[in-house]
Order: structure tokens, then C-alpha cells, then sequence
């Protein structure tokens, strides 16, 4: 089969690659939509894929093959499946960290450890468990942006305790950033800051909820911030961009007993395997908690329900439409020159 792969020297292009077959609790789909995401454009930037990886982790598609011990799905089924799709069999993710079920970061297996979803044919692990059919009414459009975009923004509105009325800051504005305001708001918050500067953001932000934009190419953030909630603070803030100043950041800008809320990756590849470390800290009187998306066929569902039941609509982050195979490496190519009209692309196969 074809497939859209890292081809090592930090580069990625098509392969030939033989097509994945399913035995025991696993099911190959034949993808129908996908959308590229930064860290496919940022896994092959640090060379941290094997040659010949797959790649893409959002995305839904067409059961074409089950394993024997498959229970639930039939081929010929559309399934959404999110980027974690762990191991559900292990300690870790006994003890409640799926996403970290063999080590830190590796729930995420699509287009890391195992081939991902640009390809012809893809394998879904443990189908039972990590897909989810899509309801009637809601998009594919929308359930590819429902896997990743939605979910890992949500789960930074999640991480940072956001509670009815709270002041919330937005570190960030890209299509994660957004679906963090979005979260937010489905969270009940009250007031909320989104930082950004690309207009379009910057509109898209507003529509999903931000009542301030505060633009960093307007002078220090953190001033901005402090001003606008009378040098207050908010009560918390999801940092979804920047580097790791923005981290230091987002902890000045919340008050006393504030959380800090992370989805970012701050990722120097090289002195340690996946140096995420950064970011399993904790601090005296400020709590910061930071993490990869949940995953699964639970979360899943839940998040294809938001869009069920009209509570957020992740479609407008789509500003780039691509037809066919052919159309993934467009579609990558985009993400990477990122032009500053692009929010999301799609493509659909
Ligand atoms: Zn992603």
C-alpha cells in the first residue's frame, strides 16, 4: 500500500509499505479522512521517528478487517479513533494513566510507535476499546477535529480546574488553543483571556468564547494580563503554545492557588528519550498539571457527543480542504510553511 511516512534525515514522503492485517482484538480501517497535525510537522523536525513510520494520528475510516477477538464492530462500520490509543492491559493504565501505559508518553502509539492513519490502510489496536462509531449527525469533518484538536484543547480547560465564573488565560491561539477556549466555556468559565496575534485566531478565538485578546506583538503579556484583572491574576490559565517561557508565563499569570493547565509540548529530543521532563514538576502554592490527551473509545464518545448535542462546533478551525491520498502530503506540506491564514487542515480520501 501507499502511505505518507517519515523517511528519516528529517524529512517525510511517500512509501510503499505492505498493508496491515488484523488478528486478535485489533481491526485495520481503510482511512477516509485525516488531518495532519504539528507534531506530525514537529516529530519529523526532531527526528524522533523510526524510517518508515506512518504518519497522522487524527482521523476515521472504514472497518475493513476485524481480528477474532473483536467484539464490538463490524466491518464496513466508520469508527473515529483518537491519537492515544493505548495499551489498556498494563499497570499504568490501571492506575489510571492510559496515557502513559508502557512509560511516559507512549499511549499515543498512532504515527509514533506504531504506523499511523496516512495510509491506505491502517491498523487500529484493541478496536473495542479505542474507536468510536460516529453518531448520525455529527460530521466526519467533525469527528476527525473531535479526536485530537477538541480533545487535547478540552483536556488543558480540564487540567487547569476551571470552574463556573473563573478567569481563564489562553496561552496560545492555534487550533489546540482554540478548542482550550472552547473548553473553557463548555467548563462554565466566566472571563476569558486568549493570547494570540494571527487575525484569523484571533477571530476564531472570539467566536468560541474568549470575551479579551491580548496581542504579545502589543507589549508584555504578562503586563497585559496583570492590568486586565486589575494585577489580580486569573484563576487559571492552559498554556496550549509558545516555549517553555510561555510555562513561566502562564504561572505568573495566575493568582495564589491558581492552576496551571499544560498541553503543550516542550520537547528538546537528544540528552533524554522524549525530554518531557520539563514538565513533571510542582510548585509551593500554584498547581500545574500537564499531560497528553486522554484516549479511548470512552473519551471518545464523550467528545463526539459535545458535537452531537450542538455544545461545540470544531469544524470552523478548517480553513484548508484537500481531496484524495495525494492531498495528505499537501495538506503536511501546509502545516509545515504554516502561512499565517492556516488554522486546520483536512483532508478527505
Ligand atoms: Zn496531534
Amino acid at each position: 500500500m501507499r502511505a505518507f511516512a517519515y523517511l528519516g534525515q528529517k524529512t517525510a514522503g511517500w512509501i510503499h509499505k505492505d498493508r496491515p492485517r488484523a488478528t486478535g482484538y485489533d481491526a485495520v480501517i481503510r482511512p477516509l479522512a485525516v488531518a495532519p497535525c504539528t507534531s506530525d510537522v514537529h516529530n519529523v523536525a526532531i527526528d524522533c521517528l523510526s524510517p518508515d513510520r506512518i504518519l497522522g494520528h487524527e482521523g476515521l475510516g472504514e472497518i475493513v478487517e476485524v481480528g477474532e477477538l473483536v467484539r464490538d464492530f463490524r466491518v464496513g462500520e466508520i469508527v473515529a479513533v483518537p491519537p492515544v490509543t493505548p495499551d489498556w492491559r498494563t499497570v499504568a493504565s490501571q492506575l489510571g494513566a492510559h496515557q502513559h501505559c508502557d512509560g511516559l508518553i507512549t499511549g499515543q502509539k498512532l504515527s509514533n510507535s506504531e504506523d499511523g492513519l496516512m495510509a491506505e490502510y491502517a491498523l487500529i489496536r484493541d478496536v473495542d476499546a479505542n474507536a468510536a462509531r460516529i453518531p448520525e449527525n455529527v460530521s466526519r469533518e467533525g469527528a476527525v477535529l473531535a479526536a485530537d484538536m477538541l480533545n487535547t484543547g478540552l483536556y488543558g480547560a480540564e487540567l487547569a480546574e476551571v470552574s463556573p465564573g473563573d478567569t481563564v488565560v489562553v496561552l496560545g491561539i492555534g487550533p489546540v488553543g482554540l478548542m482550550a477556549v472552547a473548553g473553557a466555556r463548555l467548563r462554565g468559565a466566566g472571563r476569558i483571556i486568549a493570547i494570540g496575534s494571527r487575525p484569523k485566531c484571533v477571530e476564531l478565538a472570539r467566536f468560541y468564547g474568549a470575551t479579551d485578546v491580548v496581542n504579545y506583538k502589543e507589549g508584555d503579556v504578562l503586563r497585559q494580563v496583570h492590568l486586565l484583572t486589575d494585577k489580580k491574576g486569573a484563576d487559571c490559565c492552559i498554556c496550549a503554545g509558545g516555549d517553555e517561557q510561555a510555562l513561566s508565563q502562564a504561572v505568573s499569570m495566575v493568582r495564589w492557588g491558581g492552576t496551571v493547565g499544560n498541553v503543550n509540548y516542550f520537547t528538546t529530543y537528544g540528552d533524554l528519550p522524549l525530554n518531557n521532563v520539563r514538565w513533571g514538576f510542582g510548585m509551593g502554592n500554584k498547581t500545574i498539571r500537564g499531560g497528553e490527551c486522554p484516549g479511548g473509545r470512552a473519551r471518545m464518545e464523550k467528545l463526539l457527543a459535545l458535537l452531537r448535542y450542538g455544545r461545540v462546533d470544531p469544524t470552523p478551525l478548517i480553513t484548508h480542504r484537500f481531496t484524495g491520498l495525494d492531498g495528505v502530503e499537501d495538506a503536511y506540506r501546509l502545516m509545515a510553511e504554516k502561512p499565517p491564514e492556516l488554522v486546520k487542515t483536512i483532508v478527505t480520501i
